[in-house]
């Protein structure tokens, strides 16, 4: 768990485009934080950034107490679910979930041991030797959600990934989000477009536009309801 702490942040592509521009955010040790604004604001890139995936071309991202630009890649305890699962075909489901802590070299039987214990905690158990093909929409979900969570990660980021389900996934999906989030505690920062899904999961809710925070809250203040 940690908190999160965005200082003065600009990220700035290549081609001149400022995705985030000089924004401050604190994020709380534990909260779960919504993101939201229209397709373009900067929301992914702002995730990506924290995540250590984009270099800061201004200012400062800190998990912690550590300058996320300064930690190796192997040792940040971020994990980050995208939108289209990003599963391994050609993997089991324990070993797409234990894929993290291969990369990281640990023993087998750990790595195993890892995957059936979270698994179990997901309702996945059944699955753990099924390939991805296999799986419907939601369970390919949850195993990405699995793998994110397998490496006891500080900082959980999620960048829409409930986008691809149908309606009933999706509720299915927001309840167990919730209860991952408060049965771990750990810090999540969920990017959505969905009003009714940040009112749903979020402590706290940000509007971006252009690269900047519009709007900064708790649900009720920035829907004016509960
Ligand atoms: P959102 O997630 O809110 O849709 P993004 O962070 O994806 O917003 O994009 C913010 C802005 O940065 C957009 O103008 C987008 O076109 C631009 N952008 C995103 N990724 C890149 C990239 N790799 N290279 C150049 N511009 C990019
Ligand atoms: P999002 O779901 O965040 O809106 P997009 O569909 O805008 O994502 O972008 C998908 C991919 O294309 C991302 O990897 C992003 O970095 C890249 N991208 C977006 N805009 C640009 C751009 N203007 N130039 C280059 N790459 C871009």
């Amino acid at each position: 768990m940690a908190r999160i702490t965005v200082e003065n942040l600009s990220t700035v592509y290549p081609n001149g485009v400022r995705a985030v521009d000089a924004l401050d955010l604190e994020i709380a040790d534990g909260e779960f934080f919504a993101l939201l604004g229209p397709s373009g604001c900067g929301k992914t890139t702002l995730l990506r950034t924290i995540a250590g995936l984009e270099a800061a071309t201004e200012g400062s991202v800190s998990i912690g107490e550590r300058d996320v630009t300064t930690v190796e890649p192997g040792k940040r305890k971020v994990a980050m679910v995208f939108q289209d699962y990003a599963l391994f075909p050609h993997m089991t489901v324990s070993e797409n979930i234990a894929y993290p802590l291969r990369v990281r070299r640990q023993p087998k039987a750990r790595q195993r041991e890892v995957a059936e214990r979270t698994a179990r905690s997901l309702s996945l158990a059944e699955l753990l030797d099924r390939r991805p093909g296999q799986l419907s929409g939601g369970q390919q979900q949850r195993v990405a959600l699995a793998r994110a969570v397998a490496i006891d990660a500080d900082v959980l980021l999620l960048d829409e990934p409930l986008s691809n389900l149908d309606a009933r996934l999706r509720l299915e999906a927001r309840t167990f989000l919730k209860r991952l989030q408060q049965e771990i505690g750990v810090t999540t920062v969920f990017v959505t477009h969905d009003q009714a899904e940040a009112l749903a999961l979020a402590d706290r809710i940000a509007v971006m536009e252009s690269g900047r925070i519009r709007q900064l809250g708790s649900p009720r203040e920035v829907f004016g309801r509960p």
